[in-house]
């Protein structure tokens, strides 16, 4: 029988180390080979008929896998990612909210434009009200664009902190206020200081800047940096609100960047007995 012999190993069909598959096919007749053929065929077919069912099996799987990582995505990431961008966005307004009303500057550590002006509106009242005189310096970094531009911004971040650090040092009575007013620009309110005083108080932070020797080769004026500096005072008779206290220490300060820089320049006072220097 042609199955029979089919089921049957090469090591049935082997005697003593002889294989007797050859002679059987020798001796068989022209049918046997055809059933044989036949068989063999029979034993493809079915043989592709599993090859083909396995690799049906093996798509199913994939695309099992596949289902299950777009079911993750959908229940497990996109809402852990969701999450986390909510998360992120309630921390960035905490933080924005904590800048609004914080009172110190992130850079410098001192008092920031906010802490300024509250300070000085309340400074004012208190002179109107106590006569007494109340004065402002505006300071500006001379040339600090180029500074930048030469050293880095990060070089200029720390440039800005060596100089508040300065300022505060210089400014000693514990009434007075020194604060980042904006950018590389800072501010002074001296209470109950004249403008005499005060002129003084500006022509100390303006040496003790340039004592620092911080190198400036950028600078027109190549060498070490250099702050200006415009002062303007409140006295009992000006009776100035903030905005107008601030804007005559301004074009002082403008003035001192128009006549050459590293000065102080003041507003001119029309009081006769002002005496400077
Ligand atoms: P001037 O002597 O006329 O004041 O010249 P300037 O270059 O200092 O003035 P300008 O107003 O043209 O430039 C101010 C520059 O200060 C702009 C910017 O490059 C720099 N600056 C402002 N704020 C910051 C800051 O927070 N960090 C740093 N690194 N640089 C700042
Ligand atoms: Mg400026
Ligand atoms: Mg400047």
């Amino acid at each position: 029988n042609v199955n029979i012999l089919l089921q049957l190993s090469d090591s049935d069909l082997t005697l003593n180390g002889k294989s007797y598959l050859s002679d059987i096919l020798s001796a068989a007749s022209g049918d046997l080979l055809n059933l044989l053929d036949d068989a063999v065929t029979q034993i493809q077919h079915e043989n592709e008929a599993k090859i083909s069912r396995l690799q049906k099996i093996e798509q199913g799987f994939l695309i099992l896998a596949l289902l299950v990582l777009l079911l993750e995505a959908h229940f497990i990431f996109r809402p852990m990612v969701t999450f986390i961008e909510q998360e992120k966005q309630s921390l960035l307004a905490a933080k924005d909210e904590l800048e609004r009303i914080s009172f110190v500057d992130g850079l410098t550590g001192i008092a920031n434009r906010r802490y300024f002006d509250e300070f000085l509106r309340r400074e004012v009242e208190r002179a109107a009200r106590e006569q007494t005189p109340l004065s402002l310096i505006m300071i500006d970094i001379d040339f600090f664009k180029a500074y930048n531009d030469t050293y880095g911004h990060l070089a200029g971040d720390d440039c800005l902190k060596q100089v508040a650090s300065s300022l505060r040092n210089t400014v000693r009575r514990p009434t007075d206020l020194v604060a980042r007013y904006g950018g590389e620009e800072f501010a002074v309110i001296l209470p109950n200081t004249s403008l005499e005083g005060a002129i003084r108080v500006a022509e100390k932070l303006r040496q003790n800047i340039e004592a620092l020797k911080l190198p400036h080769l950028g600078s027109p004026q190549e060498g070490c940096l250099t702050i200006s500096l415009g002062v303007a005072s409140s006295s009992t008779e000006t009776k100035d609100i903030p905005t107008t206290l601030i804007a005559k220490a301004d074009s002082a300060l403008y003035s001192a960047k128009r006549s050459g820089r590293n000065r102080v320049e003041y507003e001119k006072p029309s009081l006769a007995t002002f005496s400077y220097g």
